[in-house]
């Protein structure tokens, strides 16, 4: 293509509310055939909030949201920000936790009030997983929130579960119609999350990806060779993202995307920014890239 259509193309993108990074990266955009879509905050809105609390026997509900929601101030994760704002509401001011570490992919650990908290996924607490859920109550919580599609994490201090949160997060309005404009063009989309497989096997059949194309619990780290691993096959790997956790992944694919609603860092990495964060607008990029580079060749 000439250097004036490739402009042209660039310009006509930021009236569509695609920022493309510089005109070669049409090109990339032009011979994507996969396109993996992280789960939240791409796909689903990324607005969650506190559904559910179930304590386990004998444990106090209040407390169990106070050192939760205190633990969880300090984190950024969308998880973490719907368990402040829903304990602040239920229970009001929170203590600061005296020491905080978030461990990416599986939750925050930390002092608050003098206990050792966790919050995460299961494993952060006891024995393992199977030995956290022990508790009827919170085994029952865990499966139910599971079947509906939604995300439910352990709370757990001085070596014992104590409780599970569950928080909803919805998938976007535009969601479902971006994966069937990206299948329309040729694209095979895929799921891509940390979070468990049964929460992403209900978001991919409410937006119509293969439950073969999902791939879930996967750590921050391991979505780089998540990847890698489609690009060996053979694959231009397209992925779109949002989060601090995607940005090696999106600067490995061919094309990275990233939602202009997302972090600086998953923006950064990228080489196209969806502005609204709407993901049809993947589908207007592939396509603007086919009519800007096909006109001219
Ligand atoms: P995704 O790939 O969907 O963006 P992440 O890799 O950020 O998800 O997180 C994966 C899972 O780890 C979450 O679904 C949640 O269960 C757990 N997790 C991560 N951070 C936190 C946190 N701050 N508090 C509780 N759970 C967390
Ligand atoms: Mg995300």
């Amino acid at each position: 293509a000439t250097p004036t259509a490739l402009l042209v193309g660039t310009g006509r993108g930021a009236q569509l509310g695609i920022l493309i990074k510089g005109p070669e990266v049409l090109e990339s955009t032009r011979r994507v055939d996969v396109v993996v879509l992280d789960k939240t905050g791409t796909v689903t809105t990324g607005a969650m909030a506190l559904a559910e609390t179930v304590v386990a026997t004998g444990v106090d509900r209040a407390e169990l949201l106070r050192l939760a929601g205190a633990l969880e101030s300090a984190s950024e994760h969308p998880v973490a920000r719907a368990i402040t704002a829903g304990a602040a509401a239920e229970v009001g001011a929170l203590p600061s936790p005296s020491s905080f570490v978030n461990v990416a992919g599986h939750g925050v650990r930390g002092e608050v009030e003098g206990r050792s908290v966790v919050v995460g996924r299961p494993g952060l607490v006891g024995d393992g997983p199977a030995d956290e859920l022990r508790d009827d109550a919170l085994a029952a919580a865990w499966r139910e929130a599971a079947s509906q599609g939604r995300t439910a994490v352990v709370v757990g201090w001085d070596g014992a579960a104590r409780g599970v949160l569950v928080v909803a997060d919805e998938v976007k309005p535009t969601s479902a119609a971006a994966v069937r404009e990206l299948r329309d063009l040729g694209l095979r989309p895929v799921l891509l999350t940390g979070d468990a497989r049964a929460v992403a096997e209900r978001v991919a059949a409410e937006v119509g990806i293969d439950p073969a194309d999902v791939l879930a619990d996967v750590l921050p780290e391991d979505k780089v060779a998540a990847v890698r691993r489609l690009q060996d096959e053979g694959h231009a790997v397209a992925m779109v993202g949002d989060g601090v956790n995607d940005a090696a992944a999106l600067a490995q694919a061919d094309l990275g995307l990233a939602m202009g609603t997302g972090t600086d860092v998953a923006i950064e990495a990228s080489d196209l920014t969806l502005v609204r964060g709407d993901l049809r607008a993947a589908a207007d990029a592939v396509r603007l890239a086919r009519r800007t580079l096909g006109t001219i060749r």
